[in-house]
């Protein structure tokens, strides 16, 4: 399933949720809110054990994705998760690169094998970058600019409309208060930019999304005024009528 070019929001649960009445309980009160929904898909990230017990929820404003998969397709990997078994499952997207997960050790050779792996599967990646703080001289940039072209050093000019770049700046991931508005739209301006670069300006560009302390009070305004696609929103994502409270807010831009 290929999500269309609607805002995006996309829920992390990440480790958080710790039964199946749990999951199903958030999932089926998001998609009961999902209901008035025009214009914005939305992807819940569960736990990996959660998927089979969420798919019949999955619809065509409310899609399932993984918050992370394997490299190779097959073979002697304990412990892995290919992208062969996410089709049965209804997942259409997984995010990649995630910092929590780069924090333990994940290499940027290894996200661009993910990223590509996702893209062969049809299934969208999520590519996650962001710089853990912020210089005075403008580094960050630089910083930015070398995750971008190492992430996305497999994909093809004809594939990179198909990836979502998650912008989520480190220092504000579980924290008080998001990046403003201002500064986000400076940065969908700088990825694009160094897209164009890497690609030409004639290829899709990507979706753009922020994540960092995204609530429902913010949320409007980090999409309306940072002009990006949508949100990955983690902690908020954790309870029906906040997470709802986000979707309603980014749908009601025009
Ligand atoms: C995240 O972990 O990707 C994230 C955006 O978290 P939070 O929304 O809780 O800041």
């Amino acid at each position: 399933m290929k999500i269309n070019k609607k805002k995006l929001v996309i829920g992390n649960w990440k480790m958080n949720i710790f039964s199946v009445k749990e999951a199903k309980k958030l999932m089926e009160g998001i998609k009961k809110g999902s209901l008035k929904v025009r214009n914005t898909d939305i992807v819940i990230c569960p736990p990996f054990v959660y998927i089979s017990d969420l798919m019949s929820l999955v619809s065509k404003k409310l899609f399932l994705g993984v918050q992370n998969i394997f490299e190779e397709m097959n073979g002697s990997y304990t412990g892995e998760v290919s992208v062969q078994y996410l089709a049965q499952f209804k997942v259409s997207c997984a995010i990649i690169g995630h910092s929590e997960r780069r924090a333990r050790g994940e290499s940027d050779t290894s996200i661009s094998k993910k990223v590509a792996r996702a893209l062969e599967a049809k299934i969208t990646p999520v590519f996650c970058i962001g710089e853990a703080s912020r210089d005075e001289h403008g580094e960050y940039l630089a910083f930015i600019k070398n995750q971008l072209s190492l992430g996305l050093s497999l994909v093809s000019k004809a594939q990179i409309g198909d990836v979502v770049i998650a912008y989520e700046p480190i220092w504000a991931i579980g924290g008080k208060e998001a990046m403003n508005s201002h500064q986000v739209h400076e940065m969908s301006l700088y990825i694009q930019k160094c897209v164009k670069e890497m690609c030409g300006t004639m290829v899709m560009m990507p979706r753009i999304l922020y994540g960092g302390a995204v609530t429902a009070d913010n949320a409007r305004e980090i999409v309306d005024q940072g002009f990006v696609d949508g949100l990955l929103v983690g902690r908020e994502s954790l309870k029906v009528e906040n997470f709802l409270g986000i979707i309603t807010n980014v749908d009601l831009i025009k």
